[in-house]
């Protein structure tokens, strides 16, 4: 059982971690780039180690620079956070090999489940609703591809099976343009992901995304931990999300909810991870699976009352699970927003130094950032620069106290997208709730429904 933790990530979820860590009473070591010297889970670290510049290229994504500053620093585990190399399997493999232990699942977990075929096939042999569609990869004769796509009804999707970060995707509308739309997408998926595989599945016109956070041990226990709604995105990307989704029914919900903890047992997954939906007039279709934890775990984390990090740290230690799917109760209704250092209107980055942030607080706020005032955004990296969080008993509470949060947090000397997260909260859509995928990009354009 390992007693050690280094963590190769940055910005808000490597402090995350650090204070799931400290709480378990783990040494932590804190492998950072020039850019992030800083840091304040730099500061709080029991040792840390510069691993390169800037550049993620030659720091965060650097294996063997991690590796070294893990043996260096007598490291006995590795946490990967969210993306970087998070989902990356060979990485996960090379951990274990140099005998640590990787905080996440499996290497052949994240193998299967990064590549979109293998995990659609997992998913309907567990039994978890998928989109319709053949769950094997399109063959090459053009007659039995024009069959596939005229069995599941046009418009259809061509994905790549490599795909990820919301490309290799192109939608058909009828067969006369099949053909052409395939020889694109397989020669992008053959450049971007090297893996030409393409599938293709019914195009849904106006669902929500909706998924499902689940934990499981590595004695066969896995739960799942209520439903998220992250539909309010732009260019695939989430800004606002919330939990549970609202509006769908509970006992819908609970069997999809629990199919996936099924899915985890019958793969043998073990750490947290996301299954990923579409819904569409009420029926759920699996998308994909994230096998790391999220950038919004926290309005989970909110609702279960369960500290999704530290159980992650405490499953990959070889510890049961704290709680049984009984003990699992979801409470009242949390939001999230993603707080982009960009600008507002553009949505260009917006680096700089913060000279202003003045945090909201009150009964059910929380803010997990890794800035202040004085810090520096430096402009290599994803511009998240925190998430606001808020909790109340009821859906309308908790949006009464993210309209206060809202008008009091001021941050200074960057440009962030607090407008745009106060806009989103007067569009009577949202308040509503139950938007599609569309809708954020709609209103943008001003003709939102
Ligand atoms: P990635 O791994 O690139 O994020 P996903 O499979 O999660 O790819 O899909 C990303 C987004 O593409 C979804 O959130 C949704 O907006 C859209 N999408 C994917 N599959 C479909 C589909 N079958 N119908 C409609 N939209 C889809």
């Amino acid at each position: 059982m390992f007693s050690s933790v280094l963590i190769a990530n940055r910005g808000e979820i490597a402090l995350r971690i650090q204070r799931a860590c400290r709480t378990l009473g783990l040494r932590t070591i804190a492998a950072y780039s020039e850019a992030d010297r800083d840091a304040p889970h730099v500061r709080f670290a029991d040792a840390a180690v510069c691993i390169g510049p800037a550049q993620a290229a030659r720091s965060y994504l650097d294996a063997a620079a991690i590796l070294l500053a893990a043996k260096a620093t007598g490291a006995q585990a590795i946490h990967p956070g969210y993306g970087f190399l998070s989902e990356n399997a060979d990485f996960a493999e090379a951990v274990a090999a140099a005998g640590l232990t990787f905080i996440g699942p499996s290497a052949a977990s994240i193998r299967i489940m990064g590549d979109k075929v293998a995990a659609k096939r997992a998913m309907v042999e567990a039994g978890v609703p998928c989109v319709p569609g053949p769950d094997s990869a399109l063959p090459d004769d053009p007659d039995a591809i024009r069959a596939a796509a005229a069995a599941i009804g046009y418009p259809v999707i061509l994905k790549a099976a490599g795909g990820g970060g919301g490309r290799g995707m192109r939608i058909v509308e009828r067969e006369t343009a099949l053909m052409d739309a395939l020889a694109l997408t397989r020669e992008e998926a053959r450049r971007a992901f090297g893996n030409p595989q393409i599938y293709v599945e019914k195009f849904l016109g106006r669902p929500r995304h909706v998924e499902i956070q689940v934990i499981a041990d590595a004695h066969g226990q896995a739960i799942w931990l209520g439903s998220r709604d992250c539909s309010l995105q732009r260019r695939h990307q989430k800004v606002l999300e919330e939990a549970p989704a609202p509006g769908l029914p509970a006992a819908l919900v609970a069997e999809v909810g629990e199919r996936c903890a099924q899915a985890c047992r019958r793969i043998g997954y073990q750490g947290v991870g996301t299954f990923e939906f579409l819904v569409e007039d009420g029926a759920f279709f699996f998308i994909e699976m994230n096998t790391r934890v999220q950038v919004e775990h926290p309005v989970t984390e909110m609702t279960a009352g369960a500290d999704i990090v530290a159980e992650g740290i405490r499953v990959a230690q070889g510890q049961p699970l704290r709680l049984a799917q009984s003990d699992v109760t979801c409470v009242g209704h949390a939001f999230e927003c993603r707080l982009n250092a960009e600008d507002p209107e553009t949505f260009t980055p917006s680096p700089g130094r913060i000279t202003r942030f003045d945090a909201p607080g009150g009964p059910g706020v929380r803010i997990d950032t890794h800035v202040s005032a004085g810090a520096v955004v430096p402009p290599y990296y994803d511009s998240l620069i925190g998430k606001l969080i808020v909790h109340g008993a009821t859906r309308d509470e908790a949006l009464a106290r993210l309209g206060v949060a809202l008008d009091e947090m001021r941050i200074e000397g960057i440009k962030t997208n607090l407008p745009l997260h106060r806009r989103i909260l007067g569009d009577p859509g949202f308040q509503t709730g139950g938007v599609d995928i569309h809708h954020l990009e709609a209103l943008l354009r001003g003709d939102a429904a």
